[in-house]
């Protein structure tokens, strides 16, 4: 097995609550012929050379930090499913147990604003093709997160709207933003409060919300399986992504409590090439919700994958395994 870091460069900066990136790094990892990817984020704070100094350490996969064990899981399952010639998403459906759904429709997000004018225009032209759109909030600007909806939701009167404020509000203003924001009908607020305050914090948003509020799905506050029982009370849904769970085996598991628990699922992924992001798309039969555009932020994507259908609906690639190729 060899590991490699690769440095992707994003087409333009992206700003989230979390803070502004300009490049991202993946970790690549190879055996066989077969190639599987991981993101780093800021917001993990793994340092990418110590990451890849421990894997070639030899360490036991278990030590590594979560890039360097998702990367190893998903070439696991590549060389396995590519050897058995079936896509990932068949072990999926056999570890769910479950009948595959039509995959959710196609969304592309949009990062927080500095000009409200050239994002309403890029806002409309994104709705010409995709029925739904993710919108970040928690700019640390009340009256900006409102305009960002408004201006949104004037540009796409009929696109479903995903808020993602990526803990970015403070308890005491989350319900009333919510409340606030139910005038634009999203289709569902993500992690508005930020997860260091708790379930406790949780709990309160949940009592302080009116009748007919948007369902409120959890991403920071659900990293993985053994937070979704947990979480079920409080929250509509959870956001799951493969980086998080560290495996697509976790992943996985995450998906199945989510159902068991009722909760609604949204596959998310990170700022990675559709090498990553088309591991991920596996499990939409699967989902409600799919955010699986982390790839079109990148200027230059190496892989091919996962694309969008002129109608904005997902279109998987027709090969073993993974899918992705390079381009
Ligand atoms: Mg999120």
């Amino acid at each position: 097995m060899t590991a490699s870091l690769h440095q992707l460069a994003l087409a333009e900066p992206f700003r989230i609550a979390h803070g502004v990136s300009s490049a991202r790094t993946v970790l690549r990892v190879e055996q066989e012929g077969c190639v599987a990817e991981a993101p780093f984020v800021p917001y993990y704070g793994e340092n990418p050379e110590a990451t890849l100094a421990r894997l070639q350490s030899s360490a036991s996969p278990a030590d590594l930090p979560r890039t360097a064990r998702l990367a190893l899981n998903l070439l696991d399952h590549e060389i396995a499913a590519r050897a058995a010639g079936r896509p990932l998403a068949a072990w999926a459906e056999e570890r769910l147990g479950l009948p595959p759904g039509p995959p959710p429709p196609g969304c592309r997000s949009l990062g927080i604003p500095d000009d409200l004018a050239p994002f309403a225009e890029k806002v409309a032209s994104l709705a010409r093709q995709f029925r739904v759109l993710k919108l970040k909030l928690g700019s640390g600007d009340l009256g900006l997160d409102l305009a960002i909806v408004s201006v949104a939701r004037r540009a796409a009167p009929e696109t479903e709207l995903i808020l993602d404020v990526n803990g970015g509000w403070d308890p005491t203003e989350a319900p009333l933003m919510i409340w606030k924001l139910m005038d634009y009908r999203p289709a569902l607020v993500e992690q508005p409060i930020h997860h260091r305050h708790g379930l406790e914090a949780w709990r309160d948003l949940r009592a302080e919300l009116p009748a007919g509020a948007p369902p409120i799905y959890a991403d920071e506050s659900a990293q993985t399986v053994e937070d979704v029982p947990r979480l079920a009370a409080v929250v509509e849904g959870v956001n799951v992504k493969l980086l998080k769970c560290g495996s697509f085996d976790g992943a996985v598991a995450m998906v199945a409590a989510a159902r068991e628990h009722g909760l609604g699922v949204l596959l998310g992924c990170m700022v990675e090439s559709s090498l990553g992001t088309t591991a991920a798309a596996h499990l939409a039969p699967w989902a409600d919700w799919i955010d699986l555009d982390g790839h079109f932020h990148l200027a230059d994507d190496d892989y091919a994958g996962i694309e969008y259908a002129g109608d904005g609906s997902l279109v998987m690639p027709d090969r073993p395994g993974i899918g992705a190729v390079p381009r």
